[in-house]
């Protein structure tokens, strides 16, 4: 397996090789960009499996940068970095195409476990998508799409079933609100991580058989919610 390519665009020199130490450690190939334009210009010449964006950058900043690169169907993983922790500008990058997001000041573990979790969803991606899935008394078949519960057929939403293939499509792995968040809602305004945890409710009332001791839908303490088949 080659070493997974990251690319940071931070224009804070300190914050930089911390990171890039951090995660050259780790194994992984880091290039170091100081401002958006040279950013966008490093990620357009190069395939990068990830990309790693401060915020508040000179010359483009790190959402417009993300825009950006999406435009130009960048399919990796995108971590923005800021020092701003408002719900709003974390629906702002995720809405526009970043998949996880880290607030500054950041615990470096914390760091490393995002960039592991989002290069393994980058990858696995492609490889895990399944027609039928059964779990505890359920049946899915997405290709109808049909579920059914002890062979009654249960009725679930659009989002729901979006949200359930994307359970399914990873499970095993913890997934945040916000990476939810982008994958079932990614254009929609107006909404924030409590959207997730509502629609997560909803799926177990119609598919856990204790919904309130949920053995398949689970919640992972402070992190996010994690499918277990
Ligand atoms: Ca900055």
């Amino acid at each position: 397996m080659t070493n997974s390519q990251i690319l940071l665009v931070e224009d804070e020199p300190d914050i930089a090789l911390i990171i890039a130490d951090l995660l050259t450690a780790q194994g992984h190939d880091v290039a170091i960009a100081g401002t958006g334009p040279d950013g966008h210009r490093a990620a357009t010449d190069k395939r990068f499996d990830l990309l790693i964006l401060d915020v508040m950058l000179p010359g483009m900043d790190g959402f417009a940068l993300c825009e950006a690169m999406r435009k130009q169907g960048f399919d990796g993983g995108i971590l923005m970095l800021t020092a701003r922790s408002q719900v709003a500008d974390r629906v702002q990058g995720l809405q526009i195409g970043a998949d996880d997001y880290l607030a500054k000041p950041f615990d470096p573990n914390e760091l490393v476990a995002r960039v592991t979790a989002l290069l393994r969803r980058v990858g696995k991606e492609q490889l895990t998508p399944v027609t039928r899935y059964q779990f505890g008394g359920v049946t899915v078949d997405f290709s109808v799409p049909l579920v059914t519960r002890h062979g009654a057929s249960v009725s679930l939403a659009a989002k729901e079933m979006q949200l359930l293939r994307c359970l399914i499509d990873h499970r095993g792995q913890v997934l945040t609100r916000e990476w939810l968040l982008t994958q079932v809602w990614r254009h929609q305004p107006f909404i924030t991580p409590r959207t997730v945890d509502v629609h997560i409710a909803w799926l177990r009332q119609k598919l856990e058989e204790e919904p309130q001791t949920p053995k398949h839908i689970l919640t992972i303490r402070g992190e996010g919610y994690r499918f277990a088949g």
